[in-house]
């Protein structure tokens, strides 16, 4: 039988009522107090779940550093690693050649909501972009098999890794630093909706650009108008997308390094922005004492709930700004409002800039109620994988 031949081969863990139920829930996770001592387990393992009674739940990656004690891979046994492994990516590629529109770059792989938990991989035009986030991924045999398959089935000019050293210490592993796994190429041009974009895979944050907002910025474009602000600019996503439409844009973010970059992409773009560096609650304040006006308005800070403990701060800070927005909003102006805290819900999100705008005695018709682009599905089930809000708004008296 396949469970007895996998229960030899690979270790087994056996998940509490809670966890179990968790899993039967459709949820991918199970938390460290929900797994009954794994002694000897090695980091990183494939595991064998089992519930308390010894039934069979699923085949999951183990880590032995990070709360998330159990990532599920499959509800069936696995014989086979590499060829799951090859299996998945490939359909990750598929699902982006069916839902993803004029751009050379998104995401290819997003970790649990393509099934391949800890692994994400970001396309850049020709230069791929990937982040290992667990034990299991970061495995050497592992690794190998997602570059052979990355390349068989890209065949890109060059594979970047992109390291984060804070998890990279959560789940107690080696340091490494970022660098090329593969190829010499590390510096790209870019396009999505028909702007271009400098790439360098060894700079910037994220593993590069927000290409979560991709759609947003041809969303926000298509309601544009008159004077536009872009507050957390970064390197200008929306604002390069506004001045298609708007009479000037500005673009303010409080890093000088993504503000140079903004001003190469417009370059290259033929367009004429100003950017300011600044803080934007600062900048705002002042903004609001002087009585700037403005037709659209984007806000798209980072995020601010980090965790649950600090939702009601989070909340007071996307009301300030919303506030300040809309005052400085001209009848009939647009407010693009977004937030990428996966703790603040969209009901929540909603209705603090419903409050900002009974607040300023403006009222608001929700255009667009909007989330993350295609290319980072939203599993059901999966809370987590759910986490951009992108509010559009048109403000009147
Ligand atoms: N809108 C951008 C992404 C913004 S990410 C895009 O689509 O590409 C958030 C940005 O906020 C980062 O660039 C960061 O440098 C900036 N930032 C963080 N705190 C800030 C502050 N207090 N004032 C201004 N910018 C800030």
């Amino acid at each position: 039988m396949a469970r007895r031949t996998l229960s030899r081969e690979i270790p087994a863990i056996t998940v509490s009522r809670r966890g179990a139920q968790r899993l039967k829930d459709g949820h991918v996770w199970v938390y460290r107090s929900d797994v009954i001592p794994a002694d000897g387990i090695p980091p990183g393992s494939l595991v064998a779940l089992t519930d308390e009674r010894g039934k069979f739940l699923g085949t999951a990656f183990y880590s032995s550093a990070s709360q998330i004690a159990i990532r599920l891979l499959s509800r069936e046994p696995v014989e086979d690693l590499e060829t799951l492994l090859r299996m998945r990516i490939r359909e990750a590629i598929a699902y982006r050649e069916g839902v993803v529109r004029n751009t050379d770059a998104y995401r290819l792989v997003f970790s649990e909501a393509d099934f391949l938990p800890g692994l994400i991989v970001d396309r850049y035009n020709d230069v791929v972009s990937l982040q290992v986030l667990t034990q299991a991924m970061d495995a050497e045999s592992v690794r190998a098999v997602v570059l052979s398959e990355l390349n068989n089935s890209l065949k890109p000019a060059a594979i970047i890794e992109r390291v984060d050293p804070k998890i990279r210490e959560l789940e107690q592993l080696p340091s490494r630093s970022s660098g090329v796994l593969q190829g010499e190429k590390t510096t790209t041009i870019f396009s999505m909706n028909g702007v271009k974009f400098h790439f360098d895979a060894l700079k910037g944050q994220k593993t590069g650009a927000f290409l979560d907002q991709r759609e947003n910025y041809a969303a926000a474009a298509q309601y544009a108008h008159g004077e536009a602000l872009d507050v957390f600019c970064y390197q200008g996503g929306f604002a390069l997308h506004l001045a298609e439409r708007c009479s000037r844009v500005t673009g303010v973010d409080s890093s000088r390094s993504a503000l140079e970059v903004a001003d190469q992409n417009a370059a290259l773009n033929g367009r004429e922005i100003e950017w300011i560096e600044a803080n934007a609650f600062d900048l705002l304040r002042d903004y609001a004492a002087t009585g700037a006006q403005y037709d659209t308005v984007v806000l798209d800070p980072p995020a601010f709930a980090k965790g649950k403990k600090n939702l009601e701060t989070a909340l007071r800070g996307y009301k300030e700004l919303n506030l300040r927005a809309l005052k400085m909003l001209r009848p009939g102006g647009i407010l693009v409002s977004c937030s990428c805290s996966y703790h603040v819900s969209q009901a929540d999100f909603l209705a603090v800039i419903a409050e900002a705008g009974r607040d300023v005695h403006r009222n608001l018709r929700l255009l667009e109620n909007r989330t993350q682009a295609k290319d980072h599905p939203i599993l059901l089930n999966v809370p987590e994988t759910a986490y951009l809000k992108c509010a559009i708004a048109l403000v009147s008296n």
